[in-house]
Order: structure tokens, then sequence, then C-alpha cells
């Protein structure tokens, strides 16, 4: 089936705001893509762009092999689903649903259907079918908006925040409903997110966006495992990596006392952002490289797990109050009190250059 092509897309709306600036992906239709970015990047604009609710100022839209760059929302055969649901108020549930299709003129018995097999794949009760939609819960409006956009049979769809308005609990419920979902639809979803773990679980590739631009285009595991830039680093992954400002001498970066190799073949800079998750610093174990002592200044416990707050120890002179670095030990572990020798594992170092923010090889 189709397959959607956004081809140097911009948007422009004055000199200053360029949400979206020659942006270029493209989405099979096996392909779950997630916009990813933190509120104001435009994530929306790209989907009114897809959507055509609005012109973009250059580029092309691509649905399959028709160019729709300037076709109408109606033509382009696109279903969007929203944050706020836009359910009409005065409809049932099945009214809603089945709008769209009697808009286009569709047999009563194509649209019975249809919505009998959305009302399946989505398991609405019959009684649900009956009522408005000001008699359910966010989760059922929520439900029925996906169904609405599903009985369209769209060559793409198109999803704005859909669990921003649910409650913690709920929003884990719909959210794997939503994966289970579209692993059955034969077309390319767009979803946009400012959540991380949204775009982490549902995605089969991620577009982070941030300032206009895309950062970086990879499934979700690549983004975490090799994040393309300092951005990237400090968006995706919680609680959020470590990113030190360390400054090098001899090829090699300074932590406290602890002098880390940069990477082969990088010439030395004065200073470079060394990048550490959490999650891989740990206590030391018989052969490690490269351990540094800290001293514990903060507990939070997660349940499973600590995250510590350790202050380097002869980092002082390295800034105003000395490095700080974040561990995340099992709730298991003792790390012995106040003093703390942790250990980096040197092959999940990340390397940063400080005035681009572009990551350096490894
Ligand atoms: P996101 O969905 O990522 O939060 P949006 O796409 O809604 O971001 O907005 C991106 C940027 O474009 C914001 O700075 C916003 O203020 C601006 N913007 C959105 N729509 C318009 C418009 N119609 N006119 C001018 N600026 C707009
Ligand atoms: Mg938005």
């Amino acid at each position: 089936m189709a397959k959607l092509e956004l081809k140097n897309l911009n948007k422009t709306y004055s000199k200053t705001v360029i949400p979206i600036n020659d942006v270029s992906i493209s989405v099979n239709d096996d392909e779950f893509l997630t916009l990813l970015g933190p509120s104001g990047c435009g994530k929306s604009t790209a989907l009114r762009l897809i959507a055509g609710l609005e012109p973009p100022t250059h580029g092309h839209i691509y649905i399959g092999d028709r160019d729709v760059t300037h076709l109408k929302p109606g033509d382009r055969n696109v279903s969007m689903v929203f944050q706020s649901y836009a359910l009409y108020p005065h409809m049932t549930v099945y009214e809603n649903m089945s709008s769209s299709l009697k808009l286009r003129n569709f047999e009563e018995e194509e649209i019975k259907k249809r919505v009998a097999e959305s009302q399946k794949l989505l398991d609405l009760s019959d009684d649900l079918l009956n009522r408005k939609p000001g008699q359910l819960s966010g989760g059922q409006r929520q439900r029925v908006a996906l169904g609405r956009a599903l009985v369209r049979q769209p060559d793409v769809f198109l999803l704005d925040e859909p669990l921003s308005n649910l409650d913690a609990l709920l929003r884990e419920r719909v959210r794997a409903d939503i994966k289970q979902l579209f692993e059955q639809q034969k077309a390319p979803v767009v979803y946009v997110t400012h959540d991380q773990v949204e775009a982490m679980t549902l995605s089969t590739k991620v577009a982070v966006l941030y300032e206009g631009k895309l950062q970086q285009l990879d499934p979700p595991q690549r983004l975490y495992q090799t994040p393309a830039n300092r951005f990237v680093a400090s968006f995706v992954g919680s609680p959020q990596m470590n990113l030190l400002e360390l400054p090098c001498d001899n090829h090699r970066a300074k932590l406290g006392a602890l002098e880390l190799p940069l990477p082969e073949g990088l010439s030395t800079p004065d200073k470079i952002v060394v990048g550490i998750r959490p999650e891989h610093v740990r206590l030391p174990r018989e052969g490690d490289e490269f351990t540094l002592e800290g001293r514990v200044f903060l507990v939070e416990n997660l349940g499973m797990q600590n995250l510590l707050s350790v202050r380097v120890k002869g980092s002082e002179n390295q800034s105003e109050s000395g490095i700080t670095l974040r561990a995340l030990l099992s709730a298991d572990e003792d790390w012995g009190g106040e003093d703390v020798t942790l250990a980096l594992p040197g092959d999940l170092l990340h390397w940063f250059d400080l005035e681009t923010g572009d990551r350096l090889r490894q």
C-alpha cells in the first residue's frame, strides 16, 4: 500500500518562527513513525501540513505516488486523531464513528461492517455505541476517536498527542492498545508526542525535532544507544544522561582524578562533553579500568532502584561546586554510606563536541 514521503518540507511563519526547516522523512505502510520533541518544536505543524490543513512554504508531500502537496484535506485520504478527541457531542458513538463515511456516501451495509470491525478491534461494547461522548470516560472517548480514524481505512494515520489528556494509569493501557492496533494496520502512522517513553515503546522509528530541524531519524534502540548529538542524548532516556563538560589534556578528559582516554582518531580539544547514562554507572568490580571516588549528597528512591547524586572528588576546581554524576543503582545494592566508589564502563561513554554538540566517533 501507500508510503508517505516528506521532501525538503519547510514551514516559515516569520523570520524567527520556522517550525519545520528542510525536513525529509519517508514512512512505509508497515512503519510507525513518532515525531518527538519539546513543546513548540513544530510537531503539530508537521501533522497539519501532512493533513493539508495548512500549505507548506516549500517542499513536497507524497502519499504513494501521488503528490498531495496542494490537495485539499478531504482529497488526501488521511485520518487524524487529536489530543482533545474532537468528537461531536450531540451525536452517539455510532454516529461519530460513521459520520465521515456517511459524508462520502458509503452504503449503509458497508458502514455497519466497518464500524463493527473497529468496534471489535477497540473492544467497545454494543451499549457504548448508543451513548453520547458526554457519557463516556476519557479513555473511552479516545477509543472512539481512534475508531473514527480506523473506519476510514485511510492511506495515512496521523495522531497528535492522543494520550496527553489521560491520567497516568490509563495512558499506559491505551498506549499498549495503540501499539497492538496499529501493528495490524497496513498504512503509515505518524504519531506526535513530547513523551520519550511513548516514542520508545510505540515506534518502529523516531524523528527527533528541535528548533525546526530533524536532529535524528532512527529506530528507538539506536536513538538510545547512539544519540547523534547532545540534544538527543539529553532528551532520550530517563533519568537523563549525565553530560559532563570536561577539560582535556594529552588526549585525555579529566574527571576528578580519573583520566578518560579520548576516542581514537580525535585531536585533543580544550574541552569535551562526555555522556554517561545513570543506569550504566555502577559499583566497581574486579578489573574495572575507570573508577572514581565521590560523595553522595542526594538519594532518590524509585522503588526498584536508587538514583544517587554524587559529587566527584577532586572535581571542585572543574566547575563551581564540583561535578555531579548521577548513578542508578539497584535498591538492593549497598554503596556503604556517604562516600562511594563508582565505575564507568568505557564502551558506554558518549563523546560530543562542546561547540557543535555533534557526536564524536565511537
Ligand atoms: P508543537 O506541536 O511541537 O508543540 P507547534 O507545531 O504547535 O509545536 O508550533 C511550532 C511553532 O510554530 C511554535 O513556536 C508556534 O508558536 C508556532 N506557530 C504555530 N502555528 C502558528 C501560526 N498559525 N502562526 C504563527 N506561528 C505559529
Ligand atoms: Mg502540538
